[in-house]
């Protein structure tokens, strides 16, 4: 199979022309002509020597995912399926808005996580995707919404590694797709408006702070390690005082100066007053360390087979007064793209499940029935 371009970063773009013959700067121009412009013949890349494009011709490609299909929605969201091969499909949502125009990315076809309010969770793992696989995304809908919008400029202006998956169980693949995010002869995003979401890989959260710190976001969604081992079952692993401490050691790197915590209000499960309390606590620990960071809490989005309900907007305000009276700053994530399934955590793409997953969940759901209250 020919090579897919879209698997290099700069410079293992650079060291795969040089193996060829090519000069650094012809890397660096055909890397242009992809990610800048969008190009993906090489009879179009006109400032390349005809002996280069010959053996480009031979032995590469640009390998575009190719799409299922595509949905719409009133606000403005879009979302794509793509065919990742063997019966595995994963998603990726535009969301346009007034002042920014941001991209949510799959990295895995499923996630082997398994949480408990996840609709990716609930279908299992099958494998995790290329970095070209991570990327076609991106350039996908770049260059398909700039000719679409008829525009020469630069549409995406953020990307959020919430797609499908868990991004830092997929790591080796992200790096190398991140670093093209952020490079200026690609999108040139910044390091602020590129996130990577994730429910807590600890050692991984250790990694990319010196390999490429972005934005972080951390899946908590519970004050309490008992509660949390129910809703996110890698809590099990990483608890949540080790993941705080990850949080804390990745902040000197970060573009950012404090880490997003994403808190999925759950009916009865995780929102009520005490559960504000214990979150309070532990994020602002009277005389303790604070970990600096905002709270953004997402309504749940409830599907079929998670048996669990979203807070009702009272519950969820009520909640939010408690943890801005204690001074955390917090945000309630308006829900987009639902009338196409398109919101976060509905993203169920089709999964050929390579593990236990769904069996896991269920018995899960079982010894919490029995377990609970969490209190
Ligand atoms: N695996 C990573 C990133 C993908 S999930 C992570 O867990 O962080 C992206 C975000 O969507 C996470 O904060 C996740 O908790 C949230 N999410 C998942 N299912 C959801 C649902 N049904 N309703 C609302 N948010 C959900
Ligand atoms: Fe995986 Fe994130 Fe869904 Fe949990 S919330 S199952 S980590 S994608």
């Amino acid at each position: 199979m020919k090579v897919n371009l879209l698997d290099f970063d700069l410079p293992g773009l650079i060291g795969w022309c040089e193996g060829l013959g090519e000069k650094k700067f012809r890397a660096t121009q055909l890397f242009r002509w992809m990610h800048h412009r969008g190009v993906s013949e090489f009879d179009q890349m006109t400032d390349l020597a005809r002996g280069f494009r010959d053996k480009l011709h031979q032995l590469a490609e640009v390998r575009a995912l190719p799409v299922v299909h595509r949905q719409d929605s009133a606000d403005g969201t879009i979302k794509w399926l793509f065919d990742v091969g063997d019966g595995n499909a994963v998603e990726t949502v535009f969301i346009p808005e007034d002042d920014r125009a941001t991209l949510c990315v799959s990295s895995q076809a499923g996630c082997a996580v398994g949480c408990r309010f996840c609709s990716t969770g609930h279908q299992g793992f099958s494998r995790n995707l290329s970095s070209a696989e991570i990327l076609a995304q991106l350039w996908f809908v770049e260059h398909t919404l700039r000719r679409e919008f008829t525009r020469n400029e630069r549409i995406i202006s953020n990307v959020v590694m919430m797609g499908m998956g868990e991004p830092l169980q997929n790591y080796n693949a992200l790096v190398p797709a991140l670093t093209v995010m952020l490079n200026d002869h690609a999108y040139g995003l910044s390091r602020r408006r590129v996130t990577v979401s994730t429910s807590g890989v600890v050692p991984m959260i250790d990694r990319l702070s010196q390999d490429c710190p972005v934005a972080l976001a951390v899946s908590l969604h519970a004050p309490t390690d008992v509660l949390r081992d129910s809703l996110v079952p890698l809590n099990r692993k990483y608890p949540i005082a080790e993941l705080l401490d990850a949080c804390r050691r990745y902040l000197p790197t970060a573009p950012r100066d404090f880490i997003t915590f994403e808190y999925c209000m759950l009916d009865g499960v995780n929102d009520q007053p005490e559960h504000a309390q214990a979150l309070v606590a532990l994020l602002r620990p009277p005389g303790g360390a604070h970990v600096p960071c905002k709270l953004n809490l997402i309504p749940f989005n409830p599907f079929p087979a998670s048996g669990l309900k979203r807070s009702p907007d009272a519950t969820v305000q009520a909640f939010a007064r408690v943890l801005l009276k204690a001074g955390l700053v917090t945000t309630v994530r308006k829900t987009r793209g639902d009338d196409i399934d398109a919101a976060c955590g509905q993203l169920a793409g089709d999964i050929l499940d390579r593990t236990d997953v769904q069996r896991r969940v269920a018995r899960q759901r079982t010894i919490e029935l029995v377990r609970a209250p969490h209190f």
